[in-house]
């Protein structure tokens, strides 16, 4: 099992001008605002306050990059509230995550969902462009916590047939850990798979 304990936020990006060198591995994060997806940074890095940048105001449009270790990074994409707001932050949005999609060092998109809400409209629309560029994607059923045993396997049950192949699915729970140890392996296995 893997944490990054040289894990840091190197900065935030407005435009793909700010990017950094398309080299090394580089796998987004996103989720609708809210859906857990700083806690899983945090959880995923073993890195507690790690995310709390991703948070900070005048960022939280923006793309965050962070490094896991040299050469491996990890993008939090902004939370998509934000994109289902006025149509000039909706284009932003794309303009920035075709960008990133550009990039050969993107190897997987990890898709933050609350387990209490299960997949919604906004998730069909990220896992629909992760698809048309073939990109691998895992969609991680946060705050499982929240739910009864039978509850989560019927949740993960419904998503997987949702999926229908899509993605990959898992539950996951920052508060309790549930789940760790698989996304960490996700994690790993797509930074540490060659370039396309
Ligand atoms: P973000 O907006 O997607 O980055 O979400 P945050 O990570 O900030 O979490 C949003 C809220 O959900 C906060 O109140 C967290 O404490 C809560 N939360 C996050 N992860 C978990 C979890 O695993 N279990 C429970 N019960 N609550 C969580």
């Amino acid at each position: 099992m893997s944490v990054y304990p040289s894990a840091q936020f190197l900065f935030s990006a407005a435009a793909a001008a700010q990017f950094p060198a398309d080299s090394g591995a580089e796998i987004a994060i996103a989720g609708r605002s809210n859906a857990g997806k700083s806690s899983a940074i945090n959880s995923i890095t073993g890195r507690h306050a790690l995310a709390r940048t991703s948070k900070m105001p005048g960022r939280t449009r923006l793309l965050n990059f962070f490094e896991l270790s040299p050469g491996k990074r990890l993008v939090d994409l902004p939370g998509y509230g934000f994109a289902e707001g006025r149509p000039a932050d909706r284009d932003d949005w794309a303009r920035l995550i075709d960008a990133l999609a550009a990039r050969a060092c993107l190897r997987g998109l990890l898709m933050v969902v609350d387990s209490r809400r299960g997949l919604l409209a906004g998730d069909e629309t990220l896992l629909g462009w992760a698809q048309g560029l073939e990109l691998a994607v895992h969609v991680l059923l946060s705050k499982s916590d929240q739910l009864k045993r039978a509850e989560a396997r019927t949740l993960l049950a419904q998503s997987e047939a949702m999926l229908a192949g899509r993605a990959s699915a898992q539950l996951f729970s920052a508060r309790t850990g549930v789940g760790l140890d698989e996304v960490r392996g996700t994690v790993d296995a797509w930074l540490s798979a060659p370039g396309s």
